[in-house]
């Protein structure tokens, strides 16, 4: 979506530059205001696709100015960011309440930015879509002949499916719906593949149970012609239609009375290469469906397709933002937690410790000697060390304990609930099993670790700053007492 027009609102001169320049660089046409007055002249002038907006301005509180941009029409569907150096529950909370899109917390990572502006103006171009495909239908519907109450259900109906639901609750809701207001006895999703042999019922009105039922395209033309075609395919007669020729003589054969009368079948596509077919059906004792229910039926189902592929788009993005989060925190080599994620589990951890008079142990562990392993061993072989020791440390404590990777080749391992004792036990473990430990394939690969230990409670230390630097002192005098040791 290069060229889509991006609103930067922050009152940071600093943010303002290096995000606009973010942006700009990939491609974007990035506005940037300062403040709260700024904001609004800038969106009369110009509609953006996606705006970001800092939760704390000097002049007026973000979520202020959220509140305003929600609650005028012209920006109901603009999709919002907000960016904050707030705690991530307390702002992102709030921010998502008021109708923010998304929440971005400074600092952030390019990649995540750009990832994360990426997929509110997929969204936002999604939901113009839905918006136009519902006007579409109702400018449909009111040419069609039905009665006005049916036309107002229909309406109904799309607008409550265009809520925060996943695929399958859309479907399940419109097969629902679909029936009721065409006034069809059977209305199901059906996939399939246009020279496929099965397809799969996601869901069905007259079967509610129903989920993922294979059934065989042979015994339904409609659903096959209409997946071949791509077009909506009306049978109004079962018995009289050619295309029903050869199911007819299968009937008869088998002895098979059937009560269905006519069918609809209206392809759609999901996604590339994926493709589903309404199909409605009229039982013998109902009307047979005509060309205006067809017409009916087809302008219900574009509009409804446009929810699908959102809802389909809103899961994407769901799984896409989880996978970031987890990026976000993952140290890359060796997916254990990142530096920063271990900061704030560290400081959550000493709130609680401080809170319930419980203790806390730290321990600073660092190779000892690594640059000789690079050395003699090449860079690459290192990589493989950092990741066996990883697993090392893993497997030495409990479920409870956390470890980061705090930097190169420094490990932080973090002891909730656990007493001074406990942790220097574990810290010898751990050294223990790195000196004993044979690498992988690397013959005359030795290693050791020096570890630093600091634990709460213990006097003069109040804080995280504390702990860590108790912690560094230690390790400190560990590597001037000869390494391969634990200091506390
Ligand atoms: P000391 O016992 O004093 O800790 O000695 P040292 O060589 O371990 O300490 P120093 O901090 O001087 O060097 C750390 C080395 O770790 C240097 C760097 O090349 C290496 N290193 C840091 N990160 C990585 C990495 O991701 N992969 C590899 N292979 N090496 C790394
Ligand atoms: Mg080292
Ligand atoms: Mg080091």
């Amino acid at each position: 979506m290069a060229g889509a027009r991006i609103l930067i609102a922050d009152d940071d001169a600093a943010i303002l530059d290096s995000v606009g320049w973010l942006l700009r660089e990939s491609g974007y046409d990035v506005t940037t205001v300062p403040g709260g007055v700024a904001l609004f002249e800038a969106l009369e002038a110009r509609q953006p696709d996606v705006l970001l907006l800092d939760v704390l301005m000097p002049d007026v509180d973000g979520y202020h100015l959220l509140e305003r941009i929600r609650t005028d029409e012209r920006w109901r569907d603009l999709p919002v960011l907000m960016l904050s150096s707030m705690p991530p529950e307390e702002a992102s909370v709030r921010a998502l309440g008021l109708g923010a899109n998304d929440f971005i917390r400074k600092p952030f990572r390019p990649k995540e930015l750009l990832a994360r502006v990426q997929a509110q103006l997929r969204l936002g171009a999604m939901l113009r879509q839905t918006r136009q495909a519902l006007l579409r239908t109702e400018a449909a519907l009111v040419r069609a002949e039905a009665d006005a109450e049916t036309r107002r259900k229909l309406v109904d109906i799309l607008h409550e499916v265009t809520g925060d639901l996943s695929v399958n609750e859309v479907y399940h809701l419109l097969v629902r719906r679909v029936a009721r207001a065409l006034g069809v006895s059977h209305c199901s999703i059906v996939q399939g593949q246009p020279a496929g042999r099965i397809g799969v019922v996601v869901t069905s009105f007259e079967n509610p149970a129903l989920h993922n039922l294979e059934i065989q395209l042979d015994r339904y033309p409609e659903l096959r012609a209409a997946l071949e075609s791509g077009q909506p395919v009306l049978v109004e007669d079962l018995y009289t239609h050619p295309l029903y020729a050869e199911v007819r003589r299968v009937w008869d054969l088998e002895g098979i009375e059937v009560p269905v009368r006519s069918v609809i079948a209206l392809p759609f596509t999901i996604e590339r290469g994926h493709y589903g077919v309404f199909m409605l059906r009229r039982t013998r004792d109902m009307p047979p469906l005509g060309p205006t229910d067809l017409e009916f039926a087809q302008a219900v189902i574009t509009a409804a397709v446009a929810v699908i592929q959102r809802a389909q788009t809103v899961e994407l993005t769901r799984a896409d933002n989880a996978r970031l989060e987890q990026l976000a925190h993952t140290d890359p080599l060796t997916q254990l937690l990142n530096r920063r994620a271990m900061t704030e589990r560290l400081t959550e951890e000493m709130e609680r410790a401080l809170r319930f008079d419980s203790s806390l142990a730290l321990l600073m562990v660092d190779l000892d000697h690594f640059k000789r392993i690079n050395d003699t061993f090449g860079h690459l072989v290192g990589d493989d060390v950092l990741r066996e020791v990883s697993q090392l440390i893993r497997s030495t404590i409990r479920g409870s304990d956390l470890v980061a990777r705090y930097g190169g080749e420094e490990f932080v391992v973090l002891l909730p609930d656990t007493t001074h004792d406990v942790a220097a036990a574990l810290a010898e473990r751990l050294r223990e099993r790195v000196a004993e430990h044979s690498f992988g394939a690397h013959e005359g690969l030795a290693l050791t670790s020096s570890v630093g230990l600091a634990s709460f409670p213990a006097a003069r230390i109040e804080s995280v700053e504390d702990l860590f630097v108790r912690a560094d002192a230690a390790l400190y005098r560990a590597k001037a007492d000869g390494r391969n040791c634990v200091r506390m």
